[in-house]
């Protein structure tokens, strides 16, 4: 209340002025049913088991039943998308319920694909249970590979079915529409600032970034500059710790647009993303962006500093002086580099300093694109390698993650050869014993990642009303870097029919 509400309450899709969000009632859903949902999410908002399988739990999370006294709202916000201005977007399918303090915690519930909205532009408001189940299991999967990011608190059957653009034989394919209540602190995005920007709003960009300074960064203090500059700051440094812990696992967003960057460093919109198997930094799991590559994997901290000067530009008005915000994006750079040194470093239990660090992974990562490398059973492999190991041992210890062992020319092999010799030199270096290398590898190199294609097997099972893999990938992925011997089929390659395949269809952004 404290922002500027939309002074039109109809619910119709216009552009809105002075305004920072849109009071909007969820559509009511003919005939929701639960499939899942997060115990660890419900025990942050002190929701019990037995509440959870309330009908009042379905009703409320699918939006067919308010929480009393609350009074539901979409946010304005705009955007660049693909490197290009977009103009007014806002939460097109997003509606925020409302907010719940949890032993001193405040989250904000937001349901996702429960209708229209004044910000719904040309769309229906609605989500498909494939792209649901995606967000619901990912967003989860994040939290505990330790990936800032919004969690999912439920999945949930509309019980209307959803049109979208996927063909067979040229006809309509209605599908199962589908509501994720997504959790975080806040959905603030970058765009939300770029909007009041853009409209010379200085009133509302000035009331927004104090509210945003007030409530979610509130150990910022001094005079106004000095707390927009240093806002600025944080969410330049949360922004890159974010995207080195995607470099880490694998994880490719695949629709870094402005109005998808959380002000909170959070993994946000769980949509055409995708997870790196083979090494390859010019992958990207979005079938929109293959032509540009732009969100590729190994463009993710470029983006997040392209997207950071769009930031930098909306809040400029507040701040009239541009060097210290340049000073901030110029940071950035040498920031990354020595935060991916170290994450890379880790991953090969490298504890001690060296010079080389760097051309030992420049090498590495060269490697690594050979041939196809599945990138997580790769890390995962290395840790068991002993110091006193043969090259030629170590090499056989990481044979497995290479798709075709028939393409494992002679060529190939002094290539890994050499790194290895290098590698088992550096370990002489270093003064922890194997054993306790392992177990600090096995902590940031996962074994258990939504691999493309286990999202795409649990999705094929629900469609079927068969939500059991749903559950056990959500089980498994709550402890990726434990060993599970009882669900090692899933420390596996990707099967060679999900090649370049990501779902059921391929992956674009509004699904
Ligand atoms: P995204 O690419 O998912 O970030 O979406 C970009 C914009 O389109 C956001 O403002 C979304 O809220 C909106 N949007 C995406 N899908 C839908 C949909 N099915 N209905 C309404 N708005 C949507
Ligand atoms: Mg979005
Ligand atoms: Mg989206």
């Amino acid at each position: 209340s404290e922002l500027l509400a939309d002074t039109n309450e109809s619910n119709t899709i216009r552009q809105v002025q002075k305004a920072c969000f849109s009071y909007v009632n969820p559509k009511n859903p003919s005939n929701p049913e639960l499939i899942h949902y997060s115990e660890e999410v419900l025990k942050l908002l002190g929701i019990s088991k037995e509440e959870a399988q309330s009908a009042e739990f379905t009703n409320v999370f699918s939006g067919k039943e308010l929480l009393p006294n609350s009074r539901p709202y979409s946010m304005s916000y705009a955007g660049h998308q693909f490197g290009n201005w977009a103009g007014q977007l806002g939460d097109g399918r997003a509606i925020i319920l409302a907010e719940i303090e949890h032993q001193k915690q405040v989250y904000t519930l937001q349901l996702k694909g429960a209708g229209m909205t004044p910000y719904s532009r040309n769309a229906d408001g609605l989500a498909v249970l494939r792209s649901s189940i995606r967000e619901h299991l990912c967003s989860e999967a994040m939290f505990h590979l330790g990936v800032p990011t919004t969690r999912s608190l439920s999945l949930i059957l509309s019980g209307d079915m959803v049109l979208r653009d996927v063909m067979y034989n040229g006809n309509p394919d209605y599908e199962k529409g589908a509501i994720v209540c997504r959790v975080a602190p806040s959905f603030i995005r970058f765009g939300n600032f770029e909007l009041f920007s853009s409209q010379n709003d200085l009133k509302t960009l000035k009331l927004l970034t104090d509210f945003t300074i007030k409530y979610y960064c509130p150990e910022i203090k001094g005079n106004p500059k000095e707390k927009y500059i240093q806002f600025f700051q944080a969410v330049a440094n949360k922004t890159r710790e974010m995207i080195v812990h995607w470099q880490r696992v694998g994880f490719v967003h695949g629709v870094m647009n402005t109005d998808n960057m959380s002000i909170l460093g959070l993994t946000i919109d769980y949509g055409p993303y995708g997870w790196l198997e083979d090494y390859n930094p010019n992958w990207t799991p979005n079938t929109t962006d293959r032509q540009n590559r732009r969100y590729r994997f190994g463009n993710q901290a470029e983006i997040g500093l392209w997207n950071l000067y769009q930031l930098a530009n909306a809040l400029y008005p507040l701040i009239e002086e541009a060097a210290p915000l340049e000073s901030i994006l110029e940071n950035y750079k040498s920031l990354y580099e020595t935060d991916y040194l170290n994450m890379m470093q880790n991953k090969l239990g490298l504890f001690t300093k060296e010079e080389n660090d760097n051309q030992l992974i420049h090498i590495l990562t060269e490697n690594l694109q050979l041939i196809e490398t599945d990138m997580t059973i790769f890390f995962r492999k290395l840790s068991k390698i002993k110091k006193e190991e043969s090259v030629e041992n170590a090499f056989s210890q990481i044979y497995e993650s290479f798709y075709k062992a028939e393409a494992v020319t002679d060529q190939l092999k002094d290539s890994w050869l050499y790194w290895f010799t290098q590698y088992l030199n550096r370990l002489q270096l270093e003064t922890t014993n194997n054993n306790d290398r392992k177990t600090a590898m096995d902590s940031v190199n996962p074994k258990y990642v939504l691999r493309n294609y286990m999202a795409s097997l649990a999705i094929e099972a629900a469609d079927k009303k068969d939500y059991s893999l749903i559950d056990e990938l959500h089980q498994l992925l709550k402890k990726p870097y434990q060993e599970q011997p009882e669900m090692e089929k899933w420390f596996a390659k990707r099967p060679d029919w999900a090649r370049d395949k990501i779902g059921s269809s391929m992956l674009s952004c509004s699904s």
